[in-house]
């Protein structure tokens, strides 16, 4: 065995099998996968090998897309078969939501250049005759999709990276990990020691074990996972095809031809964590006992919407372990804290995912870049809150929901409420309905009573919708009160704080008392965040931004570290927020501090230390209502005495209570985007509209060359502004965009603006149609509705309001 690599893989089931192929490819020939036992002795080997487009994430499922086309490239180079059915996929709709959220689906594929239609019933019973349609209301084809042979497939990876130069060990054990000062790694195994630049942790069933080993704790745990192999079935004589493979959302049921009897597959609802607290190492090409008592009811299901299933005998029964992420989708990336470690693990539709996740890994690892927005499985999406218990809710929760519709405003309710703020009860006494974003509490909306305090599910407007529109309207004519404390946070202090912020943000450090608002960008001018600077002191910046990427930011920060004397601290949790806005708001906070508010003491983007009654606070004044408004700041110790003292006197100026929705629909208002929808990686400032807080005179910064460029060019894309003929649904993100009868851009945020009586939707065009304001549909629901480009901001488009 060799005793030294650019880098080692561990695990050779099917995703390390093609992180390995796709290092090799992209040129690091000296790689090594080392696997404990057989190839595929994880999960894969048992795995049915169905593979298809659909994810809630449209950029993973770019990456689906990519992995089935990639099968036949490895077929050719490795001279294995994958074993591929091609055979395409249906979606069945047993109700309205459903079949909404199939349109929707179809609608997205459009966009993302997939091949997809709405189906009839008997279309549907055509490409499946197996199925009872009278179950069925709709359905959706799709061409890409079917299955592979998993065995075959993970062979195919390794015998082409095998060409191309990679190296494997089988039968060859991690026992321990310990990183060297330069960065590179000690790996220990049963057969000997390697010395590695990289490690890269795809083991599977064992990644929390080989985490542990790095001293990490992945949020990823095994669900077992049941399906039966029926014997052959008389329907299937004599047809000259294999039938589609199925998906039947009501049912939870999957199904597909399996020789010519069929497999069927289901995702319970009380599904079960195996080995919630460590995976049994001698776990090898194992299954585990069938549970037919607590499956029955769920397959009898099947057998009834597959009548044929239930007339034939099982040949065979299989009961297998595969990880999930809390949020089910893959767990990729370099690891905060630890240089050179990296996972690909957590991936629990290895067929569909593994070439997307192979494929973006490499790149990262080669070139410091994804090369792709891969936001929706990075790892740092989850930060020292994802517990292991935490991680076993949610898994449950989401594996039972695996065929489930998710619409666009409900809330899951696995492992909540966790994270609260000081206020939560009294948002509670106000009626609030809670979403969850990164495990906290945050009010989505204030309903009249407690009676009413929840919301029905739904694609079109819903019963919040009347609420959120008075939230939005006490905004505009009075004051309205908000709690923020779901945004980041970082404390940056130290003499030389404006030196490295001005290296890695790309706006210029404010003055003392200013706020500026300033892009983040990598090496190629992308967008990898959106931040507030505020200038508490001439050695201390105060930063705000998202908070679900806060890792995600800490991790660069890493890449890019600020000098000796410059801290920079995550103090998301510590601050509490508070904001008021609207034309009120000013008389109000007034009338609770000494310090002079007028516009002419306090204009718009100032940021002080004041005192807010006794209550000693961070108060800027910006709003992301677009009406006049503060933010403040408080360490949490105070949040409710702040509240207390705002809502108190707040009463006399009109002040009403508002939620996430209204605050969404009212940014969109101001055309103002945000990160993971307006704002990704794949975007270029001056296409998300953003060019005017990139400072180029201000020296060099990162990403700088490159903004220059995209500035120069003028960008492919360009973030733009639509007023929709909607009629009681609003885009919610993801609906394409058309153009003169093609699909021209996306639609990445949508709601209804109140304060102006529009449905508006956010979304990229071609940088060809920047200037275009007719001939525009946006499809929402399946339907193609009236769009029109608004060349400004709906409300207030010179910010008047705001700088009152
Ligand atoms: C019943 C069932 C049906 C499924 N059906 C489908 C399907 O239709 N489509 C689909 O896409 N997915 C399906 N899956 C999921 C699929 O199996 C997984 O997504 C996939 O196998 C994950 O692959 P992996 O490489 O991440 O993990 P694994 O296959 O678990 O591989 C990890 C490897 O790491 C090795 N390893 C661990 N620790 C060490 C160590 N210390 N040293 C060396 N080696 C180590 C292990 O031996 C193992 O081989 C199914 C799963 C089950 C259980």
């Amino acid at each position: 065995m060799k005793d030294s690599a650019r880098a080692v893989i561990i695990g050779g089931g099917v995703v390390g099998a093609s992180v390995l192929y796709h290092l090799a490819k992209i040129g690091w020939r000296d790689v090594l996968l080392l696997e404990k036992s057989e190839l595929t002795s994880g999960s894969t080997w048992h795995a049915a090998g169905g593979m298809h487009t659909f994810n809630g994430e449209a950029n993973i499922s770019r990456l689906q897309k990519y992995t089935i086309d990639l099968y036949r490239e490895i077929e050719k180079l490795s001279g294995q078969s994958c074993g591929l059915h091609p055979n395409g996929g249906l979606m069945l709709a047993a109700n309205e939501g459903e079949l909404d959220s199939l349109r929707l689906i179809c609608s997205r594929a459009r966009y993302l250049g997939m091949e997809t239609e709405m189906v009839s019933l008997a279309e549907a019973h055509n490409l499946n005759p197996l199925i009872d349609t009278s179950h069925f209301i709709g359905a959706l084809w799709r061409a890409d999709g079917g299955h592979c042979d998993p065995s075959g497939t993970t062979h195919a990876y390794v015998k082409a990276a095998q060409q191309l130069g990679a190296s494997v060990e089988r039968f060859t054990r991690v026992v321990s990990l310990t990183p060297r000062r330069d960065g590179s790694w000690d790996i220990l195994t049963d057969k000997g020691a390697i010395r590695a630049e990289h490690v890269v942790n795809c083991a599977g069933l064992w990644a929390r074990e080989v985490g542990h080993m790095a001293g990490i704790e992945l949020p990823v745990l095994a669900m077992e996972h049941h399906y039966l192999i029926t014997e052959d079935l008389p329907e299937l004589t004599g047809r000259d095809r294999e039938i589609i493979n199925t998906t039947d959302y009501s049912g939870e049921i999957y199904m597909r031809q399996e020789r010519r009897g069929a497999l069927i597959g289901t995702y319970e609802p009380h599904g079960v964590v195996w080995a919630p607290l460590m995976t049994p190492d001698d776990f090898t090409m194992q299954l585990l006992p069938e549970d037919f008592e607590r499956l029955a009811p769920y397959f009898e299901v099947g057998f009834r919407h597959f009548p044929a299933l239930g007339r034939v005998g099982i040949r065979k029964a299989v009961n297998g372990p595969f990880t999930f992420a809390p949020d089910g989708n893959p767990l990729v990336g370099p690891i905060r804290g630890l240089r050179n470690f990296w996972v690909a693990c957590g991936v629990m539709a290895g067929f569909s995912q593994g070439g997307g996740v192979g494929l973006a890994l490499a790149h990262w690892m080669v070139d410091g870049d994804p090369g792709a927005d891969i936001w929706g499985m990075d790892v740092a999406r989850y930060g020292d809150w994802a517990t292991l218990a935490y991680t076993n809710a949610k898994v449950r929760e989401n594996y039972s929901r695996r065929f489930r519709i998710r619409f666009p405003n409900e809330e899951l309710s696995a492992a909540r409420p966790l994270r609260t703020t000081p206020i939560y009860e009294r948002l509670q006494d106000q009626h609030a309905v809670f979403g969850d974003y990164c495990g906290l509490e945050h009010a989505l909306w204030f309903a009249p009573s407690a009676a009413e305090a929840n919301e029905a599910v739904t694609f079109h407007r819903s019963n919040a919708h009347g609420h959120v529109g008075a939230e939005c309207q006490a905004v505009r004519e009075s004051v309205g009160l908000i709690e923020i404390s779901n945004y980041g946070k970082f404390d940056v202090t130290g003499a030389g704080c404006e030196e490295w912020l001005s290296h890695v943000m790309a706006n210029r450090v404010p003055k003392v008392g200013r706020i500026a608002l300033t892009p983040m960008l990598n090496e190629r001018g992308k967008l990898i965040g959106d931040f507030t600077m505020a200038r508490v002191a001439h050695d201390r910046v105060f930063l705000v931004c998202t908070y679900a990427a806060e890792d995600y930011y800490r991790r660069w920060f890493e890449r890019h570290p600020a000098p000796a004397g410059v801290s920079v601290r995550p103090c998301a949790m510590q601050y509490a927020g508070l904001s008021v806005a609207g034309p009120r708001s000013r008389a109000l906070l007034q009338s609770l501090t000494h310090e002079d508010l007028s516009t002419a003491a306090f204009p718009f983007l100032t940021f002080r230390q004041m005192d807010v009654g006794m209550i000693p606070a961070l108060v800027g004044r910006i709003s992301f209502t677009g009406d006049l408004g503060y933010e403040i700041w408080v360490t949490s110790e105070y949040q409710r005495a702040l509240y207390d003292l705002l809502s108190g006197a707040g009463a006399e100026y009109g002040l009403k209570l508002f939620g996430g929705r209204a605050l969404n629909g009212m940014r969109l208002e101001k055309s103002f985007g945000t990160w993971a929808r307006e704002y990704r990686p794949i975007y270029g400032p001056h296409e998300a509209a953003l060019g005017r807080f990139v400072d180029f005179g201000k020296g060099d910064f990162v990403g700088r060359a490159a903004a220059l460029e995209e500035k120069e060019s003028g960008g492919a894309l360009r973030l733009a502004t639509f007023s929709v003929a909607a009629a009681d649904a609003d885009a919610a993100g993801d609906e394409p965009i058309w153009h003169d009868g093609r699909v021209v851009g996306w639609v990445t945020s949508g709601a209804y603006g109140h304060r102006v009586r529009r449905s508006i939707a956010l979304g990229y065009i071609p940088a060809a149609l920047a200037s275009t304001t007719e001939g525009f549909e946006i499809e929402l629901i399946g339907e193609r509705r009236a769009a029109r480009r608004e060349s400004a901001a709906l409300l207030d488009p010179t910010g008047t309001r705001m700088r009152a």
